[in-house]
């Protein structure tokens, strides 16, 4: 945890400033976000065909929009390229705790960004929707780098969904649904033993998850190099390492 805050607090500054360009577009009034659906102050097609029903759509539009975006911009920074010179760092973090939600190397946070700041310079957005739904994307992504597996939905790309991304790496990059993971085939489904509290946390469970983990860290990686400090030895990783 200590590690991933401080890779947090390195990343943020970073994005901070790759973001500030969309901000100021906005505040100078170059994208189409507005106060009233029905007395826009621009015109814009989405606005004229929809009037106030576009306060409502806008959601969904939002989420498919970014989710979309997401899964492409993130499933290319898993090319061998992109993946050791952006990506790598955020892949330390085998089993994630909430804290690896902005733990990245800042262009690739910054890059997965970047469908939320271009939707406000493509479709209409409410002001109070922007903030709400800026809002939720916060939360969201720290809910799925937590643990706590609620979701065992065959739509939404919860936890367990992101757990899998984490554990074997080239499965399910999308955010909010498993939509463009199972166009793209990338889906994996969840290990139904994830769900069920009594086997969540089993040895048995967590050596078979290792055993395929360290397999997949040897293709995707090559030698596998994390170091996490003197904390490496402690825990389940040393009960891990025991069994092999
Ligand atoms: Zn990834
Ligand atoms: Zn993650």
């Amino acid at each position: 945890m200590r590690l991933e805050i401080k890779q947090t607090l390195e990343a943020i500054p970073v994005m901070a400033i790759f973001t500030v360009p969309f901000f100021v577009a906005e505040v100078r009034g170059l994208s189409f976000i507005y106060d009233s659906a029905t007395n826009p102050e621009f015109t814009h097609p989405l606005l004229s065909l929809f009037g106030n029903a576009w306060n409502w759509i806008q959601f969904p539009v939002f989420l498919t929009f970014t989710d979309f975006g997401i899964y492409w911009i993130h499933r290319a920074l898993h090319s061998k390229f992109l993946y050791k010179r952006l990506h790598k760092p955020h892949h330390k973090w085998i089993m994630p705790t909430p804290f690896a939600s902005h733990a990245f190397h800042p262009l690739d946070g910054f890059a997965q960004s970047v469908p939320y700041h271009l939707f406000p310079f493509i479709f209409p957005l409410q002001k109070f929707a922007y903030i709400a739904l800026f809002t939720f994307i916060q939360i969201w992504t720290v809910m799925i780098h937590d643990g706590e597996y609620v979701a065992n939905s065959p739509i939404i790309n919860g936890a367990a969904c992101h757990t899998m991304h984490h554990l074997y790496f080239n499965y399910n990059y999308g955010q909010f649904t498993t939509l463009w993971d199972r166009l793209g085939g990338s889906y994996r489904k969840p290990n139904p033993e994830l769900f069920v509290k009594e086997t969540k946390m089993a040895a048995d469970e967590w050596n078979r998850q290792v055993v395929e983990m360290e397999k997949l860290v040897k293709e995707v990686e090559g030698k596998d190099d994390r170091s996490y400090g003197p904390a490496e030895e402690v825990g389940v990783w040393k009960e891990a390492k025991k069994v092999q």
